[in-house]
């Protein structure tokens, strides 16, 4: 598989992954539509030729330019579970095309099997995806409040992960946003913190693990280096000096990485 996550974090979220046999699939349409292509095609992606859209939930940095590309990419088939589809539907107006799927039972996109799971986060019902092709598994867990067993058990099983290390504890407490929307965020049904995310891979250690990619990161609450610094501890106390760490971004898309 390859994959190239073209925006992460919370004004846009794009993911594309070529499975073993070339087919392409998009995870979550989060940028304005002219920003997607653009990017898209500056990494080589013509995003006309998606054999199908994933989406994780219904917030609008997941989905903003859903219409805009229906409207032009009519075909392309949008796989979501049942209250995720008719959320997004009803927020953007895109009632036809939709391929509903049961969260937690596996399901095949040409030559990708993928196994969406529950996530806790303050969305109608909320997943992460596993994506299989070609012996290799893709791990997507990104807007997550807190590491559940099934989030667990799917990092366990993974290659490579686009993991949530949304926010520093610290920054988030010292920043001026209401007390409200700090709760809302560190909760269970928030953003997992660079620490969550730490002690996440800490008490995994996927053993298939060579590539991690850190995801939809707080432009206010948090920096790269500060999510970087975490992950890194973590995977220094497991002994795995064997893991590439990427720190995404919201403003240009990340580095190819081979699955
Ligand atoms: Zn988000
Ligand atoms: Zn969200």
């Amino acid at each position: 598989m390859r994959l190239r996550v073209l925006s992460s974090g919370s004004k846009g979220n794009v993911l594309a992954v070529r499975s073993a046999g070339g087919v392409l699939a998009l995870i979550d349409l989060g940028l304005q539509f002219s920003d997607l292509r653009s990017r898209a095609e500056a990494c080589g992606i013509d995003v006309s030729t998606a054999a199908g859209i994933l989406f994780t939930h219904d917030h609008s940095d997941h989905f903003s330019s859903l219409s805009a590309f229906h409207r032009r990419h009519p075909l392309v088939p949008l796989f979501a579970n049942g209250d995720t589809a008719d959320s997004i539907a009803s927020k953007t107006g895109v009632a036809d095309g939709w391929s509903v799927f049961e969260t937690a039972v596996p399901f095949d996109l040409a030559d990708f099997r993928i196994t969406p799971f529950s996530v806790s986060h303050d969305a109608a019902d909320p997943v992460g995806f596993l994506l299989e092709s070609g012996g290799r598994i893709l791990f997507v867990g990104s807007d997550t409040g807190m590491a559940t067993l099934g989030v667990r058990d799917a990092l366990r099983r993974s290659d490579c992960a686009v993991l949530e290390t949304n926010y520093d504890p610290v920054l988030l407490e010292t920043s001026n946003r209401p007390e409200v929307l700090k709760q809302r965020i560190a909760g269970r049904s928030g953003h997992l913190s660079n620490d969550d995310a730490a002690d996440l891979v800490r008490s995994v250690n996927p053993p298939r693990m060579k590539t991690l990619l850190l995801a939809h990161l707080s432009e206010e609450c948090n920096t790269p280096s500060l999510a970087r610094a975490a992950i890194c501890a973590a995977l220094d106390d497991c002994g795995r000096h064997d893991v590439r760490i990427e720190v995404l971004s919201q403003n240009e898309p990340g580095e190819l990485v081979e699955i």
